[in-house]
């Protein structure tokens, strides 16, 4: 499941790359560009906008809820989605792209001391090189994904 975000609910992409979800973020151009994108790449749109033209073969999500974890809520709900845990932090949250795993020995300079000195393994982002370990917000969002799986249900 693929999603295209426009501006207003972009915050939200970076929770569903969270998640493992292929989330772009629509920024640009005019809502044609929208659904040549969303059609092309067969992503469902996530947005504000009441007023997208329907069409067939493309999936439109409207998200009324205001904060962002009653929109992720949401978009779960609509979409009955359940979390996966297997494909949590799979993906970079700055850039979309897929994580890759990295050997320890090479991310030394890269990562805090106490990073280094208390973790095992280690991904990285073949866009932008960002390093990404199982930090202690590993266990923050877990629990909030939980919630929202109860939320759901
Ligand atoms: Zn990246």
């Amino acid at each position: 499941m693929k999603f295209i975000l426009t501006r207003e609910v972009g915050r939200l992409a970076k929770w569903l790359r969270i998640l493992g979800f292929d989330a772009e973020y629509f920024t640009e151009g005019p809502t044609g560009s929208l659904i040549v994108q969303a059609l092309r790449d067969e992503r469902i749109i996530l947005t504000r906008n009441h007023r997208l033209p329907k069409t067939k073969g493309i999936k439109i999500v409207v998200i009324s809820a205001e904060k962002i974890k009653e929109q992720l809520a949401e978009v779960l709900r609509e979409l009955k989605i359940k979390p996966d845990s297997k494909k949590m932090f799979s993906r970079c949250t700055l850039c979309n792209a897929g994580l890759a795993e990295i050997g320890k020995d090479r991310v030394k300079d890269k990562v805090p001391a106490y990073v280094f000195a208390t973790q095992k393994n280690f991904l990285i982002c073949p866009e932008c090189g960002r390093i990404y370990w199982q930090g202690t917000h590993w266990g923050n969002v877990q629990d909030i994904v939980r919630k929202l799986g109860e939320l759901g249900s």
